[in-house]
């Protein structure tokens, strides 16, 4: 029997609230089949998060967020909080995207605050990481890393009732929506430093994702890197056809 993946549906500030509503029903018994091996998780914007948890009620397809606030509640006009999101029928939180890192100038102690925050609301954080070009470049790929994940090391985890669940998705800054798909090999040798890193350093459990250009041509053989659980998918995820394309 072959491997079991996580799909996440990365659909940005893509689909309209009607285009998303749309799409979920012309798909939703297919959608539905693809989520009965694998997780498949599709993170709208925050207004279709109701709509659509409720299209996928009872079934195994799963709705995630893109981001939320880093504080419990209060004051913080515009923000949206992982417990509202947990309420609403979220299963999952995408934070730290590079998007949000860039255009957000989002820290990693506010990033870390998030993944802190969407835990104690028993959300599944998916932590994105990932260098830039010139980081790349200059040789900078494992400090980068080693700073995004830095914060694991928190004292605060033990506050947490359970042992948590984390996603970690690797995401090279170049490769995300660039057609660019990193050298198999050396994507290898960074998701295995990932897995070392974590797994040494924070008693989670937890599963690591690669992100940026993956579609139906290039899933396949991303499918057979030792330490890949799956895929965070932008572009390809808008087109029914090259999602089940990749899951398939
Ligand atoms: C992303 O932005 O998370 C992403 C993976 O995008 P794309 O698949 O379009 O490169």
């Amino acid at each position: 029997m072959s491997k079991s993946f996580i799909y996440i549906a990365n659909w940005k500030m893509h689909k309209s609230y009607h285009e998303a509503i749309t799409w979920c029903l012309q798909y939703k018994d297919e959608l539905v089949q693809l989520s009965t091996r694998n997780t498949v998780a599709i993170c709208p914007q925050f207004t279709d998060i109701v709509e659509l948890t409720n299209i996928f009620k009872n079934t195994a397809l799963k709705i995630g967020a893109q981001n939320c606030a880093a504080y419990e509640s209060g004051s913080y006009t515009g923000e949206v909080s992982a417990v509202s999101l947990a309420q609403s029928g979220c299963s999952y939180c995408i934070v730290g995207h590079s998007e949000r890192r860039i255009y957000f100038h989002e820290t990693d102690d506010t990033i870390m605050q998030k993944v802190f925050i969407l835990l104690k609301n028993t959300l599944i954080p998916i932590l994105c990481i990932g260098e830039t070009a010139q980081e790349k470049e200059q040789g900078l790929t494992f400090k980068v890393l080693e700073k995004q994940l830095y914060g694991l090391r928190s004292p605060s985890w033990n506050l947490l009732p359970t042992l948590p669940t984390i996603i970690i998705a690797y995401e090279p800054v170049w490769a995300i929506g660039s057609g660019i798909i990193p050298d198999h090999n050396k994507l290898e040798t960074v998701l295995l430093w990932i897995a070392d890193y974590v797994s040494s350093i924070h008693p989670c459990s937890f599963k690591i994702l690669y992100g940026g250009s993956v579609n139906g041509n290039t899933s396949a053989t991303l499918k057979k890197l030792a330490h890949l659980d799956g895929f965070l998918i932008g572009g390809a995820s808008l087109d029914f056809q090259e999602l089940k394309k990749i899951v398939l």
